[in-house]
């Protein structure tokens, strides 16, 4: 037996990794992730070293090889939990164990040692209202978002300040001249007096809250570790819950992470965990440097921050002791990664607390159907919010407008008659309006505009995608048809490709309501740093009348105005060639009616369809997640999809499409032999969604079955065989567990 073993360990250097033998009397102390004692380079140094692998196979010449002297004595430490969970990542979603380790291990990197540095309110609180209201008078923006959050935390962090909040210095020095703020170098004033300045609780829990949290509480320190479920409705008080619980695992002298997906990541989020735990918080998002987020990880390590917040690579935040996972909006897509390894952040967070002996908590309003499956058969605890938290605060009046009939009517603009009026009447009471476009799908189907069916794969029940104008497939069977003429249910000539993009929609709406200051905000308009941010507080502020959107405006923001919601082609989610595409949209459009009226006013969401009565809508509409979720689990299990089955996907890829015909027929071929007698059904293999990128042709094989353990073993198989085929060199092959 040999290991791989790698001595520095920081994500640069995995690559460098270095063979030893292992001696009979180790055998059972070396495994994965464990510290060893090896003879390194001519002189034979002592050094210590991480065991990254275990392998028959020997690298070179075995006389060569030296052997491991001994395990380095109470050395498990964060990095050999971390070792061992990209091994479990490597073979639980096939990768190379190099891509695992990149994916957990930091980027070492020390930042210019730039000390962090907070900003302090000097202020009374007097004088902090009336600075906040001569800078609300006069227009200056940046300071009074400032100035309110000292209102809420008189210590906001310099770098929160500035990512988050979008200040630059010409807001802040102006200030510091005043003397109304001062910029101090934590260890200054890092005392135990500021740091606990937190206000502690805010809100009292009503029954149900209360509830969750005493049987969390009481089941932890019974030592039951173990995942819950959190189905909470939009404003239901999810995050208070999270809250006392974190508050409670911190006492016990552990450390929590908290996921939040990027999206939502806003500084309205964070400041609520400052607001409680103060300098305990630290967060990582995507737009910080590598030497950043070192940063922030070596304060864990040190358990000088306690909770980490960020997006899904928060997971890999290498605390000491840690007794807690919060995974907020389960539901999320971004929890899952698109480069290999490709994981589920709520499949390695229950790798993860299992690994510490941790708990984990997911919450979400609209549970994905894993999550809620397992909430309902037991294996999650499963806890209800069922009533909106704040007093007086309402759930949304919905309206579902059916654009069949506003065609009928003659009606060929994309307002119909009812959101028309809506809007004219928020204009005239001055109160805001967010319009609505769930973009994904974007024009790649073909849809009847007098019927409103759109064109579908007989067999599989997914919509097939428009190629080059002129013919239809499904990527899930390879059926293929040339484009009809008429619409094959009802015989319409009105049909198309279907979609309409942000920009044309904000041209339309200034072009209707010409007086109306209107906000647009999706990729373009967001890709400078800090851009999505400064939208939102704009329209937060009252800067503007109606904000035109994708995805984007529909998470974790709380806009008190918000009188109504419009969602204006509700489908445009519901025909993709991804199975998922009906929980996408249930989701989507729940998540919009939520930001309408969450405050003392009531809301409207004005729903419009072409499909009122596909229950991914309709469901939506009465705000009926467990209707929808008995239903879409109906389509899944007709069609064995996840959850109810598990489905592989193995994609092929290569510049030579005649060398990825022999790959795909002849993995195809290995895979029917491996999955004789095992109830595998094969799907393809067929060509991907876009066959062709960059000049490499794509394609899948589809693999189902209820037991995950086979789909494993088929894969590691795949994994073995793969290398010795003629084309290896040539195709790429990834797995991805859907
Ligand atoms: P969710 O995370 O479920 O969307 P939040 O925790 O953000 O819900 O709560 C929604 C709003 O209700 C917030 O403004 C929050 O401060 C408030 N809130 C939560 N719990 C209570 C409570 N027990 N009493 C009063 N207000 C509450
Ligand atoms: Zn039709
Ligand atoms: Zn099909």
């Amino acid at each position: 037996m040999y290991a791989n073993i790698i001595i520095d360990i920081s994500h640069e250097k995995v690559d460098k990794l270095f063979q030893y033998k292992i001696p009979p009397a180790l055998f059972h102390q070396v495994e994965t992730g464990v510290q060893v004692w090896i003879p390194f380079g001519a002189g034979n140094q002592k050094r210590k070293g991480y065991v990254v692998e275990l392998t028959k196979k020997a690298e070179y010449d075995p006389q060569r090889i030296k052997e491991i002297i001994g395990i380095v004595e109470g050395s498990v430490t964060a990095e050999t939990q971390l070792i061992q969970l990209a091994w479990w990542m490597k073979e639980r979603y096939g990768s190379t164990m190099n891509q695992a380790l990149k994916t957990v291990l930091p980027v070492k990197q020390k930042v210019r040692q730039k000390e962090k540095r907070d900003l302090v309110c000097l202020l009374t609180k007097q004088d902090l209202q009336s600075a906040l209201e001569e800078a609300n008078k006069k227009g200056y923006q940046a300071r009074a978002r400032l100035l309110k959050a000292f209102s809420d935390n008189p210590v906001v962090p310099y770098t929160v300040a500035v990512n988050q909040m979008n200040l630059t210095m010409a807001t802040i020095k102006p200030m510091v001249e005043k003397q109304m703020v001062s910029l101090e170098s934590e260890t200054l004033y890092r005392n135990p007096s500021i740091s606990q300045k937190h206000e502690g609780k805010l809100v009292v829990l009503n029954d149900q809250q209360e509830m969750i949290v005493q049987d969390f509480i009481s089941r932890y320190d019974r030592q039951i570790r173990e995942t819950s479920l959190i189905y909470g409705i939009t404003g239901s008080g999810k995050t208070e819950v999270y809250l006392e619980m974190i508050d409670h695992v911190l006492n016990q002298n552990k450390q929590v992470i908290v996921l939040i997906p990027e999206i939502a990541l806003t500084y309205q989020t964070v400041l609520r965990f400052y607001r409680r735990f103060g300098n305990q918080v630290s967060v990582i998002n995507s737009k910080m440097s590598a030497g950043e987020r070192y940063d922030q990880f070596e304060r864990a390590r040190t358990a000088q921050v306690k909770i980490m917040i960020g997006p899904r690579s928060a997971l890999f935040t290498p605390f000491p002791s840690l007794g807690l996972i919060i995974m907020d909006e389960e539901h999320e897509g971004a929890y899952k990664s698109e480069l290999s390894p490709r994981y589920h952040a709520r499949e390695v967070a229950e790798k993860l607390s299992c690994m510490n002996l941790a708990s984990l908590v997911l919450g979400s309003a609209t549970p994905s159907l894993e999550a809620f499956s397992m909430g309902l058969k037991g294996r999650f605890r499963l806890y209800r919010l069922t009533r909106r938290a704040k007093e007086n605060s309402q759930i949304a009046k919905v309206q579902v407008v059916d654009l069949r009939e506003e065609l009928k009517a003659g009606n060929k603009s994309i307002f119909s008659q009812a959101l028309k009026e809506a809007m004219e009447e928020r204009l005239k009471h001055g109160q805001q309006t967010m319009l609505f476009l769930n973009r994904r799908g974007y024009a790649s189907f073909v849809s009847c505009r007098s019927c409103g069916q759109a064109l579908k794969c007989p067999h599989c029940d997914v919509t097939l995608t428009l190629h080059r104008g002129d013919h239809l497939k499904c990527h899930y069977c390879g059926y293929e048809i040339s484009m009809p003429q008429r619409c094959p249910s009802c015989g319409s000539p009105y049909i198309a490709g279907f979609g309409t993009g942000t920009q044309k929609i904000e041209y339309l709406t200034k072009r209707l309501f010409p007086e109306a200051r209107v906000l647009r905000m999706d990729l373009d308009t967001t890709s400078k740093k800090g851009g999505h941010e400064e939208i939102l507080s704009s329209f937060a502020e009252g800067g503007s009348d109606i904000l035109i959107g994708t995805q984007m405006i529909v998470k974790g923001h709380d806009f008190p105005n918000v009188t109504l919601v419009g969602v204006l082609a509700a489908d445009l989610s519901l025909y993709s060639s991804d199975f998922r595409c009906g929980e996408r949209t249930f989701q989507l459009l729940t998540q919009a009616a939520g930001r309408a009226g969450r405050d003392k006013q009531s809301g409207t969401v004005i729903i419009q369809t072409y499909n009122p009565d596909h229950y991914s809508i309709s469901c939506a509409a009465s705000q009926d997640y467990e209707s929808f979720y008995h239903k879409e689990m109906a389509f899944r299990e007709v069609l064995r999809y996840p959850p109810v089955s598990q489905l592989l996907s193995v994609m092929m890829a290569g510049k030579e499409e005649e060398v990825l015909n022999q790959a795909a027929a002849q993995i195809h071929q290995w895979v029917l032999s491996m999955a004789e007698g095992r109830q595998v059904e094969l799907i393809g293999p067929t060509e991907a969604t876009i066959y062709k990128v960059n000049d490499i042709y794509r394609k899948i094989l589809y693999l189902k079955q209820e037991n995950y353990g086979i789909l494993i073993d088929i894969k590691n198989r795949l994994e073995d065989l793969s290398p010795k085929a003629p084309w290896f060199s040539q195709v790429m092959i990834q797995y991805d567990f859907a």
